[in-house]
C-alpha cells in the first residue's frame, strides 16, 4: 500500500481519529446509572444535543418528544443518517455491576425500576463518540452527515413521533439510514446480516364482552371466561394453520384476565396479545385470522355485544438493504477480520426503519457484541450461550471494552463507507 492508498484506506482513518474513549466510557456509566423510560428522555437527550453542539452540528431538539438531530453540512455527496435510540426499560437491574441503576420513576401506571437492560445507553455512547470522529476526519469525506438520538424505541413510537413532528422539514432527507445493536454476543464482534433481521410486530388489547351473573346460574349468563379459553386455543391454530410452513409467524396471549370471585360469572375478559411476523402477506393473513376468531367466538357464545379488538402497537419488519450489506462487508471484513461473526437474527422489533422508509432510503442495523468474551467462550465450550443474560434482562451487563470501541469503530466505518471521497 502506498503513502495516498493509507492516508485514505477507511480503517486507517477510524484508527488515526478515534478519539479518546474514555469520556465516552464516563458518559456510559453515567447513563447506565441514570437511565430514562420511554418518552422521558430528558438528560440523556441533553447529554447528546450538548455534544452535537460542541462540534460543528447543527442541532434541532425535542423532535417528536425528547429527540435530537444533528446535521453536519461537508461538501457535495451522500446524505448520511446514523440512528441511535436512548430510553431505557421498566426492569430491576440485579446485575451488581458498581454503576448499577437503583433508579425509580414515575410513570402513569405508578412507580417503576429503571434499567438500561436493552444496552441502547452504548448506542447514545457510541454515537457519541462516532460523531467526534467523523467531525475530525472530515477533511477525509465529503457529503452530510446526520445523528439522530431517537426517542421511545421500546415503545416501538418514537420513530414516527419524530417523523409527525416534522423531521424532514428540519433536516436533509437521507440516502441511506444507518444503525447498530448491541447484542447477546462475543464484546469485539460484530454481524451483517442481509434480508430480514428483525420481525415485525403487532400488539392487541382485545376485551371480550358476556353477561355477568351468578355463579351458580350460568343459564343465566354469557361466560366471557369460557369465550376467552376458546379464543386463546383457536389462536393456535394461525400459525399451525394458516401460515405456510416454514415462513415466520408467532401469535403469543401474554396476558389474560377475568373475574375475582368463585361464585360471580364475570361480564368481560381482556385478554393482550402479540404477533410477530416477517412477510407482509402473512403479516395480513395472521392479524385478520385474529379478529375473524375473535369475532367468530363471541358470536358463537352468543354475545350480544361485539369484541373490542385495539391495535396498541404497530411496527414494520426490519429487512437489511442487500446491497448496503454488500458494501459494509467491503469495510468491516479487513477491519474486523474474524471479528465479523455470522448470527442468527433476534425475534425482536425495531422502528429504525420507519426513518428510512418514510423517504423510500435504504437501511442497515448491525449487530455489535456485549457479552464479556471469556464468559461467551466458556459458554460455548459448555454450550450454555442461551442461558447467557440477553437484551430486557434484568442481568444483561455488557463489558465496557471491548463494546463500546466496538460500537464506535462500526458506526464511523460505516459512514465512511459511503461518505467517502
Ligand atoms: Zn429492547
Ligand atoms: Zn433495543
Amino acid at each position: 500500500m502506498d503513502l495516498e492508498e493509507k492516508k485514505n484506506n477507511l480503517g486507517e482513518i477510524v484508527n488515526r481519529y478515534r478519539p479518546d474513549i474514555k469520556p465516552f466510557e464516563d458518559v456510559y456509566r453515567h447513563l447506565h446509572t441514570n437511565p430514562e423510560l420511554s418518552g422521558q428522555e430528558e438528560e440523556t437527550a441533553k447529554i447528546a444535543s450538548n455534544h452535537l453542539k460542541s462540534l460543528d452540528f447543527e442541532v434541532h431538539t425535542k423532535i417528536g418528544g425528547h429527540g435530537v438531530a444533528g446535521i453536519l453540512r461537508n461538501g457535495d455527496g451522500p446524505t448520511i443518517l446514523l440512528r441511535a435510540d436512548m430510553d431505557a426499560l421498566p426492569v430491576k437491574e440485579q446485575t451488581g455491576l458498581p454503576y448499577a441503576s437503583t433508579k425509580h420513576i414515575k410513570d402513569k401506571d405508578g412507580v417503576k425500576p429503571v434499567m438500561h437492560a436493552c444496552g441502547h445507553d452504548s448506542h447514545v455512547a457510541t454515537l457519541m463518540a462516532a460523531s467526534t470522529l467523523l467531525n475530525s476526519a472530515r477533511e477525509h469525506w465529503s457529503g452530510t452527515l446526520i445523528c439522530i438520538f431517537q426517542p421511545a424505541e421500546e415503545h416501538l413510537d418514537g420513530a414516527q413521533a419524530m417523523l409527525d413532528d416534522g423531521l424532514y422539514d428540519k433536516i436533509p432527507k437521507p440516502d441511506l439510514v444507518l444503525a447498530s445493536h448491541v447484542m447477546r454476543m462475543r464484546a469485539g464482534t460484530v454481524n451483517l446480516h442481509a434480508g430480514p433481521l428483525l420481525t415485525a410486530a403487532d400488539a392487541y388489547d382485545v376485551r371480550v364482552f358476556g353477561r355477568g351473573g351468578h355463579g351458580s346460574a350460568p343459564q343465566t349468563t354469557i361466560d366471557p371466561i369460557v369465550i376467552g379459553a376458546a379464543i386463546v386455543t383457536k389462536l393456535q391454530s394461525i400459525v399451525s394453520r394458516e401460515v405456510t410452513p416454514g415462513k415466520m409467524a408467532v401469535v403469543t396471549c401474554g396476558s389474560i384476565h377475568a373475574g375475582n370471585s368463585p361464585n360471580i360469572i364475570p361480564a368481560h375478559l381482556d385478554l393482550q396479545l402479540n404477533v410477530r411476523t416477517f412477510d407482509d402477506d402473512v403479516r395480513k393473513r395472521v392479524c385478520g385470522a385474529i379478529h375473524r376468531i375473535i369475532e367468530a367466538e363471541c358470536q358463537a357464545a352468543g354475545a350480544v355485544e361485539k369484541p373490542m379488538v385495539k391495535l396498541t402497537y404497530s411496527t414494520p419488519s426490519t429487512i437489511n438493504d442487500g446491497k448496503t450489506i454488500d458494501s459494509l462487508r467491503e469495510t468491516f471484513q479487513p477491519f474486523f477480520g474474524e471479528n465479523l461473526v455470522e448470527m442468527e437474527p433476534p425475534a425482536a422489533s425495531e422502528d429504525f426503519s420507519l426513518l428510512a422508509t418514510a423517504v423510500g432510503a435504504p437501511y442497515v442495523m448491525w449487530m455489535f457484541g456485549g457479552t464479556d468474551p471469556e464468559t461467551w467462550d466458556d459458554a460455548v465450550a459448555k454450550g450454555t450461550v442461551d442461558r447467557l443474560p440477553g437484551n430486557h434482562s434484568p442481568f444483561f451487563a455488557p463489558v465496557i471494552q471491548p463494546t463500546l470501541r466496538t460500537g464506535i469503530d462500526a458506526m464511523a466505518l460505516g459512514a465512511l463507507t459511503f461518505l467517502k471521497k
